[in-house]
């Protein structure tokens, strides 16, 4: 018959043995009655401990707390194994609905512009863009605002040092284009421009402006004022009724604003065009010569037309919003609506 000794022995690599096999938490449980719980295979050594002579008693004591701390041991690290891999396992619940993405919307300045940009894509003109970051040139002195001209005082902006400025007009874009092509020019130029204005229902520090130019032999005035008016008519509706008023911009001579009808009462007078029944929504005239002279456009040869409009004054209409600011502010309950 085996000795106590030997039997402890056995249990032990029995014990590691089954516990490498096992691969489930039922099978560790089994684990557990089989030789941990109080009737299992080490509670039934201890008991045979009363049987061993008394002189051998303390050692075999002594084996067989370390075979239970042992086997204890190697049962709790195995327990926390499956433990951790319950818990790393994702829990799929099949009957809960599905996640809905929210989608989202255009901005309205986007949706704005974008229609503007498809309508003179589709009369001829290309798409310039340039930097937003000017230097003095090319926003003002190239446009016929020599140093202290009062028209600077309009446009205010920001300086980052006696040249660097963020630009006032997205006609700095046109001298650039100018620069580096020659005539026949026809392309708009939509784009950020900055002013240092006090911040207002009515102004921001930034905005968007959509301007266009057309430099060939013979350009007319006739030609913007058709060029024009087939906007405004695609833009605005066929029925809306129009108007130009002369006016004084730098870089170009004639000078015109565009009125047209206004689209809420027709021109009967209301809130949103201050009783005048017209809005304002257009500046264009015939480029200057000294435009071209400054870009090296031979000023007897060529003529032109340029253009330039507010798109967050164009969407104030037309979606009567009637603060400027909500454009920036990026709340979803106001961009949701569109
Ligand atoms: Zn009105």
């Amino acid at each position: 018959m085996a000795t106590l000794l030997e039997e402890i022995t056995a249990v032990r690599q029995l014990a590691e043995a089954e516990l490498n096999a096992i691969s489930s938490a039922e099978g560790l449980d089994r684990f557990r009655v089989r030789f941990l719980a109080r009737k299992g295979r080490i509670a039934g050594l201890f008991d045979g401990l009363r049987n061993a002579p008394p002189e051998e008693r303390p050692a075999l004591g002594k084996a067989l707390n370390e075979l239970r701390t042992t086997v204890q041991g190697l049962f709790d690290r195995k327990a926390s194994g499956f433990a951790s891999e319950a818990s790393e396992r994702p829990k799929l619940d099949l009957t809960l609905p599905g996640r809905r993405h929210p989608s989202g919307t255009r901005h309205p300045i986007t949706r704005t512009l974008e229609e503007i940009k498809s309508i003179f894509l589709s009369m001829g003109f290309g798409i310039a863009d340039g930097p937003e970051l000017e230097d003095d040139y090319h926003n003002f002195g190239a446009l016929n605002f020599p140093p202290d001209h009062p028209a600077r005082d309009t446009q205010d902006t920001f300086f980052i040092d006696s040249t660097a400025l963020l630009r006032t007009h997205t006609s700095p874009v046109q001298i650039r284009v100018m620069e580096q092509h020659q005539p026949p020019v026809r392309v708009i130029m939509p784009g950020k421009v900055y002013r240092n204005e006090a911040i207002s229902a009515r102004s921001y520090c930034l905005f968007h402006q959509v301007e266009g130019l057309y430099v060939d032999r013979g350009v007319t005035f006739s030609e913007l004022k058709g060029t024009l008016i087939s906007f405004i008519k695609q833009f605005y509706g066929s029925g809306t009724r129009y108007k130009f008023r002369p006016t004084f911009f730098p870089f170009t001579e004639p000078s015109a604003d565009i009125y047209i009808s206004c689209f809420i009462c027709g021109g009967k007078g209301c809130r949103l065009c201050k009783q005048a029944g017209w809005l304002e929504i257009l500046g264009c005239g015939m480029v200057d010569p000294n435009v071209f002279r400054s870009v090296g456009y031979d000023a007897e040869r060529y003529t032109g037309y340029a253009f330039g409009m507010g798109i967050e004054r164009i969407a104030l209409l037309r979606y009567g919003i009637d603060d400027i600011r909500l454009f920036f502010e990026n709340d979803v309950r106001f961009l949701n609506q569109f």
